[in-house]
């Protein structure tokens, strides 16, 4: 619309170029409830992109908004100074922990920003082991602060960063559609589980023992890549055998995006430290953290701080969104949903040559595009036209994956079935306009 596209150049003019929105997707917002969004010309879209899976419990939540308002008028800002409304939200992180092992955690808050726990996380294994290193996966994302961007693969982000955290190591994650077997037998013929074993085990790997792994149990950014059944587990048996400790890193893959409060949860694999961030904030307010081993302990009082860890109006949010989810059981809800937008989303692929692969779980799922279903090669060109037709018809959705050709659908969990096929039908309208 025009007011839409009259904020668009003013932003171009005084904001950094740096702000990242698909410039195909050239929407200014006014507000949004639920899994919907309004535009600044009164243009309605539903949200398949859902703020970066942070909105799982839907835009301006009603429900959560009641203790946002209630917190900030009693208390904003408390630095670490203990709070009930903090210690609450704790007990309420360890009680949605396996039962059998939630005395074995704790929890650290790590600042606004999901970077900010990566850096927490890898200063705690550090810490903890006396090692320097960092094993972390091709395609996988963590962050842009110097640490967490020296663990995220993509080399779109570091060119000519040349002095980042030194001694991290890629191993490739395990990827179904392109992988041959659980090894990870992938198309480059880099052998997955082997590699990784080899990295840790073999004195001519030329790389020294490492501090710990750092992996997404599902890849976000990568293209929300599940991996095989039993692969984490493998990684996780592997690591420990070897003394060295597991980062699971759920900022996107947490907080009931899955079904469950955590993805490791949907597997037998249990980390040592688990980073969160996105969805804990309940409607958008930033927080993160770390819930690790209480054994791994190895920091003292003020070894790490940060003065915005720990808003009292973000703790309250994630209160409330934990009340909201186990009041509304959206756990459930959430794998019920996910599984209805999967279903429709391969009767989709049976009408397109183009769709080579969906896949997800729970609220997180994703859409691989190809150009052709045998050779399997990318088609970022059909995502980038396809996005734009979608727009046109009033959906919005990330793109992502190891080559920009996957549609990354991480709506609200809340989202309906009547919305779903809303979006399923502009889908099929907007295939149709790219297939022609
Ligand atoms: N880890 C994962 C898995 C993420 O998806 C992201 C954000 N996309 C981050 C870390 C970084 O979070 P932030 O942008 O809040 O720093």
């Amino acid at each position: 619309g025009e007011k839409s596209k009259e904020l668009l150049k003013l932003q171009g003019e005084i904001e950094s170029s740096v702000v990242s929105y698909p410039r195909n997707m050239p929407i200014a917002i006014k507000r949004a409830k639920g899994s919907i969004i309004e535009d600044v010309d009164g243009n309605y879209f539903i949200d398949f992109f859902g703020g970066c899976g942070v909105l799982n419990v839907g835009h301006g939540n009603e429900y959560v908004l009641k203790y946002v308002k209630e917190q900030q008028s009693d208390l904003i800002h408390a630095l670490d100074f203990p709070t009930e409304n903090k210690l609450s939200l704790i007990k309420k992180i360890i009680g949605h922990l396996p039962e059998e092992i939630q005395k074995d955690y704790k929890v650290c808050f790590g600042g606004p920003t999901g970077s900010d726990a990566v850096e927490a996380a890898i200063k705690l294994a550090k810490i903890k082991t006396g090692r320097d290193g960092i094993i972390a996966f091709m395609g996988g994302y963590h962050g842009m602060t110097s640490g967490a961007l020296a663990v995220t693969s993509d080399i779109f982000f570091r060119n000519h960063i040349t002095s980042l955290m030194p001694n991290v190591h890629f191993v490739p994650y395990n990827y179904p559609y392109r992988d041959k077997s659980i090894t990870g037998d992938n198309e480059n013929n880099i052998s997955g589980i082997e590699y990784f074993k080899n990295v840790l085990t073999n004195g001519h790997s030329g790389i020294t023992k490492p501090a710990a792994i750092l992996i997404e149990p599902i890849q976000g950014e990568g293209g929300n890549i599940v991996p095989e059944d039993g692969y984490l587990e493998e990684l996780v048996r592997i690591a420990h055998e070897n003394d060295v400790l597991v980062i699971f890193d759920e900022i996107q893959s947490g907080f009931f995006r899955t079904g469950s409060f955590l993805e490791f949860m949907n597997t037998k694999a249990v980390p040592d430290i688990i980073t969160f961030s996105k969805g804990f904030g309940g409607i958008g307010f930033p927080i993160s953290g770390l819930i690790y081993k209480k054994e791994i302990e190895a920091w003292g009082p003020a070894a790490h701080i940060g003065t915005f860890r720990g808003n009292q109006v973000s703790i309250a949010a994630a209160r409330g969104a934990f009340d909201f989810i186990d009041e509304y059981n959206i756990g459930e809800y959430a794998k019920y949903i996910g599984a209805y937008l999967m279903d429709k989303l391969k009767e989709l692929q049976l009408d397109s040559p183009f769709i080579g692969d969906v896949r997800g779980r729970g609220m997180m799922i994703g859409v691989e595009l190809v150009k052709d279903r045998d050779t399997k090669e990318p088609f970022p060109e059909f995502v980038k036209k396809f996005r734009a037709e979608c727009f046109q018809r009033g959906l919005l959705f990330e793109v992502g994956g190891h080559h920009n050709n996957v549609l990354r659908f991480v709506p609200p969990l809340i989202t309906t079935k009547k919305i779903i096929d809303n979006a399923i039908a502009i889908m099929k309208a907007s295939i149709a306009v790219c297939q022609e």
